[in-house]
């Protein structure tokens, strides 16, 4: 999975990670409960005696591992879908825990299993410890998987204290251990999650500024090259329209050689803030694609309401220029407007260069200047 695939917003990433986790942890928990249980009911020393039991758990087991399998990750990563598979998965395993130690609880009580009661306690020893290690994702959930598995069958050895208090208090002792582990488990689990979102967060924030421009926070050339491709192969497929506006300031050099080049970068912002208050919905994306050149994308947009935006830019920018440095500089600029034109541009490049020629003859008509690349 690429790192645009990943959930990007913390809670969902969170949650994203414990149900990845689960699933590559414990997938074959069910298929471990059935043979153990199997072993102990067949190594009981009675298996026919204890018939329906051995059925019953069988059944029990066979159906857990059937649940486990079906319980699929959802396709779609949204919050309610992860948190509805986590609660699901959360409750299966519950119930794989009860149903475990209800099965050691009987092995130790029962005569008829006395011939595989060390199976039965090796089996909860192997459970238990695998869940402390893989399963310590939560606090309460996690920690209640451990007296599920055990509390039957210190049960049943209590009630046999002479015979069995041996194994009893070797249980308790490990238990003890399994605690201490799970707490120091679950600190590890979250230390490596935060680590993650962390590293998240950075990669997030370095994707941002790859693309952004520093001096105007437009998007800049490189975040132009892989966006306009997928906007032009989007309006090809579903036929709708993108405009595409280029704007060139005129004779900027001027302004550096006059006012010097601080007061040309404090024009260019000024110029990048104009666009964003002319060009403001959300689907427009606002780029510097070099120098003193400028470009607005416009997906969903006609060409006449592209051409009303863009001129009305133009006026603005003429009749006000800008005060930049407690000075008022008259600036204008020459815009080049087109409609992406699926009979005509045959690919990404011609739709751009049918817009860069209109405003090049923009600048031909004496610059301060709006040309129609469909007319042009
Ligand atoms: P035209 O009307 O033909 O577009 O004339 P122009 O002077 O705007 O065009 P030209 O391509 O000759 O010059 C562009 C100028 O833009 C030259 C360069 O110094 C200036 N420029 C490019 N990038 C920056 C920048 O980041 N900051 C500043 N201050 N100036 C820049
Ligand atoms: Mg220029
Ligand atoms: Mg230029």
């Amino acid at each position: 999975m690429t790192h645009n695939e990943l959930p990007h917003d913390p809670a969902t990433f969170t949650l994203w990670r414990e149900a990845q986790d689960i699933r590559a942890r414990s997938h074959l928990a069910g298929f471990y409960y059935l043979i153990a249980w199997l072993l102990v009911w067949i190594m009981g020393g009675e298996p026919t005696a204890q018939f329906t039991v051995g059925l019953a758990g069988t059944a029990f087991f066979g159906l857990f591992l059937l649940l486990r399998l079906v319980n699929r990750l959802p396709e779609q990563y949204t919050p309610r879908l992860l948190q509805g598979w986590l609660n699901r998965q959360w409750a299966l395993i519950l119930l794989g825990a009860l149903g475990w130690g209800l099965a050691l609880g009987w092995t130790l009580y029962s005569p008829d299993f006395k011939g595989s009661r060390v199976i039965a306690m090796m089996a909860t020893i192997a459970f238990s410890t695998a869940s402390v290690y893989h399963l310590a994702m939560r606090k309460h959930l996690s920690l209640l998987i451990l007296p599920l598995l055990y509390l039957p069958g210190l049960l049943a050895l209590a009630l046999d204290w002479q015979e069995q208090r041996g194994h009893f208090i070797a249980l308790i002792a490990y238990l003890s251990y399994l605690i201490f582990a799970l707490n120091r488990n679950r600190q590890v689990y979250q230390n490596h999650l935060a680590m993650e979102l962390k590293l998240l967060e950075q990669q997030e924030s370095l994707e941002i500024l790859s693309r952004t421009d520093s001096l105007t926070q437009l998007g800049n050339r490189y975040h132009f090259n892989s966006l306009f491709p997928a906007m032009v192969a989007n309006a090809q497929r579903q036929s709708n329209s993108l405009s595409l506006v280029l704007l060139d300031i005129d004779y900027f050099k001027q302004i550096n050689d006059a006012h010097g080049h601080a007061c040309g970068d404090a024009c260019l912002s000024a110029f990048a803030e104009l666009m964003r208050q002319v060009f403001r919905r959300d689907s427009d994306a606002l780029l510097r694609l070099g120098g003193e050149e400028f470009g607005v994308l416009m997906p969903g947009t006609s060409l006449e309401q592209a051409h009303l935006l863009a001129e009305s830019f133009r006026q603005e920018l003429a009749q006000h220029g800008f005060s930049v440095q407690g000075q008022n500089l008259p600036l204008t600029s020459s815009l080049g407007v087109g409609c992406f034109d699926k009979h005509r541009d045959v690919s990404a490049e011609a739709f751009f260069k049918r817009v860069d020629d209109a405003l090049y003859r923009a600048k031909n008509a004496g610059r301060n200047c709006l040309i129609l690349a469909s007319v042009a």
